[in-house]
């Protein structure tokens, strides 16, 4: 920016705004263009949900290499067809990497035949952070609550809208998720947020996650770093594929 146009911007920024608007013509439009940093050159996938240039791969279909099994042993979910699957009672699994802000793609299955209802058909989960359980269940004509069914903040926000194929179905997330900031006292001083797309509907728009998910009572928030995504094993045979993130 030149010293003139810097000294008029300034001047004008700093009278009123009724006067800006009736001055616009007193602006140079390059005062507010932003060059610089250019934005990081990134390419798309060829298609819809394909992980683009930047992304971290979580799980591309062959291995469970980028998880474990919570104490640190190998995840024992099975891997068969591109896709792994919770093999109940073998317990959650999470990533090996962790993750404060990102955006996650993945995609999920619940079983083609319906052994339950509610909270037992088809129930996993995906931890963000190891805290903060985004639902998955087969919440296609199912009752259960709300704020637990499909695409639900579990226990905190129930989706703006019922977006559930048929079980037996493929279905995906993308998340955008913001992670909670701490002080250093371990006060939240921002808590996290998080926006659902399912099966490219919006049913999270940007909510505030009110602590870690509890199945009784109300969250708390408790200061943590960086961490890993965590699914969970709900003992239905829930199966995942083509997850990827990117730090954002
Ligand atoms: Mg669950």
């Amino acid at each position: 920016m030149k010293t003139f146009q810097l000294f008029l911007f300034l001047s004008i920024a700093g009278l009123p705004l009724a006067a800006q608007v009736q001055n616009r013509e007193l602006f140079d439009p390059k005062v507010t263009e932003v060059w610089e940093p250019k934005a990081r050159k990134v390419t798309p996938g060829a298609t819809a949900g394909e992980a683009p240039s930047d992304a971290i791969i979580l799980f591309s279909g062959r291995d469970l290499a980028e998880w474990t099994s919570l104490d640190g042993s190998p995840a024992k979910w099975e891997v068969k067809d591109g896709a792994f699957t919770v093999v109940k009672g073998t317990g959650d699994i999470k990533t090996k990497k962790v993750f404060g802000d990102i955006q996650l793609h993945i995609e999920w299955r619940t079983p083609a035949t319906i052994e339950s209802e509610g909270q037992g058909r088809g129930n996993s989960g995906i931890f963000l952070q190891e805290r903060y359980e985004l639902q998955v269940l087969d919440s296609y004509e199912s009752q259960t609550y709300r704020n637990g069914q499909a695409g639900a903040i579990y226990k905190q926000h129930g989706p703006l809208v019922n977006a559930t194929r048929k079980p037996g179905e493929w279905q995906v997330y993308d998340v955008i998720y913001n992670a909670p900031r701490f002080n250093d006292n371990g006060e939240v001083v921002v808590p996290a947020y998080i926006t659902v797309f399912h099966n490219g509907i919006v049913i999270q728009n940007h909510v505030e996650v009110r602590g870690p998910t509890e199945f009784r009572g109300l969250p708390v928030y408790v200061a943590h770093g960086k961490a890993s995504i965590k699914l969970q094993d709900h003992g239905n045979a829930v199966s995942y594929r083509n997850i990827w993130v990117r730090e954002l």
